[in-house]
């Protein structure tokens, strides 16, 4: 129940959005077609303030989504459902075109604003809201093409034209005030229940572009030890200035290198060690530009500033009884998680795949641990034994117990253990996982 809060709120705030709309009354006598076509349109500023209020990264968030990377799914899909409903709305208003003002009216019958007339607000406006919508969806269009042409582009590129997308959202709230059949303004159910959606979207997303970068990287730190620990992968220590961040084994932080010449934008990195006081420590692979660069130039005494934590990759949330799958980089949660004190009760196989030994984060520090560490670790070689597949942690792990297994490394492997493992006989009380990717 606990992961599913973050899915089960969406429902709930898009079910109110039905119930309003079916409990109001337009303003006037406009045919059911465009009355639907406003419950589109209000649906879609519901999904709307959701993917605004997601991308402020509010610690809330962590708690409804089961961990910040998850809500970005829904970032995703809620996006996605946005745009769509935009043309639904779009397309639907033109079906029941002939009902609104202009010269294709039809005789809905007397309303409260008499036969036809012209919704509240819009008598000398009805001309410039209705281009208003046009370029809302002009905008919307161009800038969904650029994402998708961008897709592929550095994150930082991609991030930006998604900022833009906020002039589109405006026009459209702008739109909703000027043109709405409903009561907008007033004690009406729907009316209050928008503003209220519009207030936390539009504040969410002044807040996200405009303050979230200068007010979120409250805890700055100097770098005080560099090592290598695979091939293009370096781990970072730093000191807190003050007070540095309380974070849990297994969650991950922003983090920002901002002297001049190592200008290093927020990225999102799992801090790689178990909790100490005023120290941070993350094992940092260089994955695309931006890490590269950093690698390359980062030394003792930068500094660099981090957000609070975000995350619920937690094994002690879990049985006692679990498999731990680590892929490459994706280690770093699962070396805070055994730097940690295991209780005792937990027993814990942990998978470890890597594509050769020099690639392999903190493999050298896991040989050792075999010993005495009461976790059973499984090294798997890509190049010496091929891909991991779930024949190799079934004829380890007994098929009589129930395990939990958590996850982190590349999404395809994640993809393939997930659905290879219900058919070799695991049980699994429940498949955890973080995800390195936000997009
Ligand atoms: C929760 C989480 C934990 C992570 N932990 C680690 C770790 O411990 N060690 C490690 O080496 N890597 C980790 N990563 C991956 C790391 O964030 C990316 O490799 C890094 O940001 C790449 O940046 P780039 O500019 O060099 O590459 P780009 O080519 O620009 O980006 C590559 C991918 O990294 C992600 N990314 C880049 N910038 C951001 C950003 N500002 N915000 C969100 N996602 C971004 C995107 O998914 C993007 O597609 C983690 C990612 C996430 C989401």
């Amino acid at each position: 129940m606990r992961k599913r809060q973050g899915p089960l709120f969406i429902l709930l705030t898009l079910i109110l959005t039905f119930i309003f709309w079916s409990v109001s009354e337009p303003l006037r006598n406009v045919a059911p077609v465009r009355q639907y076509s406003e419950m589109a349109a209000s649906l879609m500023l519901v999904c709307f303030a959701w993917v605004n209020f997601i991308s402020t990264r509010h610690p809330l968030l962590d708690s409804l989504f089961h961990g910040l990377d998850k809500s970005y799914l829904y970032h995703k899909v809620l996006s996605i459902t946005s745009v769509l409903l935009i043309f639904v709305h779009r397309f639907t208003l033109d079906a029941g075109k002939g009902n609104h003002y202009g010269e294709n009216r039809v005789n809905l019958g007397p309303g409260p604003h008499g036969l036809n007339g012209p919704p509240p607000g819009v008598e000398n406006g009805a001309e410039l809201f209705s281009g208003i919508a046009n370029l809302s969806m002009l905008l919307f269009i161009v800038l969904i093409l650029l994402a998708l042409f961008a897709w592929k582009m550095n994150y930082e590129k991609w991030k930006n034209i998604h900022k833009l997308f906020f002039i589109p959202y405006m026009i459209g709230i702008i739109h909703y005030y000027g043109s709405s059949d409903y009561a907008v303004t007033g004690l009406s159910a729907l009316g209050l229940w928008l503003n209220l959606v519009n207030l936390v979207g539009l504040t969410s997303a002044i807040y996200s572009i405009g303050f979230y970068e200068r007010t979120a990287f409250q805890s700055r730190y100097v770098v005080t030890n560099i090592r290598t620990v695979a091939k293009n992968t370096l781990e970072i220590t730093g000191k807190a200035f003050k007070k540095g961040i309380r974070y849990k084994e297994g969650q991950f932080t922003f983090i920002k290198f901002t002297e001049e010449g190592k200008k290093f934008p927020s990225h999102p990195f799992t801090i790689s060690q178990s909790f100490r006081k005023n120290e941070i420590q993350f094992a940092i692979k260089a994955l695309g530009d931006h890490t590269s660069a950093l690698l390359e130039s980062v030394q003792e005494g930068d500094t660099f500033a981090v957000t609070s934590p975000h995350g619920r990759f937690d094994y002690k949330a879990g049985s006692n009884r679990q498999v731990w799958l680590a892929g490459g980089i994706g280690i770093t949660p699962f070396r805070s998680f055994y730097q940690s004190a295991i209780p005792p009760q937990y027993s814990i196989d942990l998978f470890y795949c890597y594509n050769n030994e020099a690639e392999g984060p903190y493999l050298d520090e896991i040989k050792t641990l075999a010993a005495g560490s009461g976790i059973r670790v499984h090294l798997h070689d890509l190049q010496t034994k091929g891909f991991l597949g779930a024949e190799d942690i079934c004829e380890a792990v007994p098929k009589t117990e129930t395990v939990d297994v958590y996850f982190c490394g590349p999404e395809p492997l994640r993809i393939k253990l997930e659905r290879e493992l219900k058919t070799c006989g695991l049980r699994i009380g429940y498949f955890h996982y973080e995800s390195f990717q936000f997009k």
